[in-house]
């Protein structure tokens, strides 16, 4: 059900003042990037190898982004594994205990479904389920 790391999710304050460090320093390339208004955040997404990483920028002062780089500042925001099915994966997880913070999907970037775990569950770690729409 779980089939792989889709992306790790790093929280950063400015897009194009990380970019100079993920593009221009570290060579990563961007190959897409997108907005994603339900969450109010911009994103880019940088391949690595069999995943990516996804930088996110908050595009409003009560985005969740912008609150938790308010608290912690820039760093890994979220892990995201991708599964075949959204709904089932929350149902099964939601009957085992898992905490949730979406009960039900919701749009995620370049048209995905996606729903966040509770990092009160996940010993601190927070968790993005994705369902990719290929
Ligand atoms: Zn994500």
């Amino acid at each position: 059900m779980i089939e792989k790391i889709s992306h790790i999710g790093i929280a950063v304050k400015d897009m194009e003042d990380a970019l100079s460090v993920f593009r221009d320093g570290i060579g990563l390339e961007v190959t897409s990037t997108d907005e994603v208004k339900t969450q109010k955040v911009r994103v880019a997404f940088l391949p690595v190898g069999e995943t990516r990483f996804e930088l996110l920028e908050p595009t409003e002062d009560d985005s969740p982004i912008a609150k938790y780089l308010e608290k912690r500042g820039e760093g890994i925001h979220h892990i995201a594994l991708k599964v075949t099915n959204i709904e089932e994966a929350l149902a099964a997880m939601k009957e085992k205990g898992v905490k949730l913070i979406n009960e039900e999907p919701v749009p995620g970037a370049h048209g995905t479904r996606v729903a966040f775990l509770h990092p009160k569950g996940t010993r601190g770690v927070m968790l993005e389920l994705v369902e990719e729409n290929e």
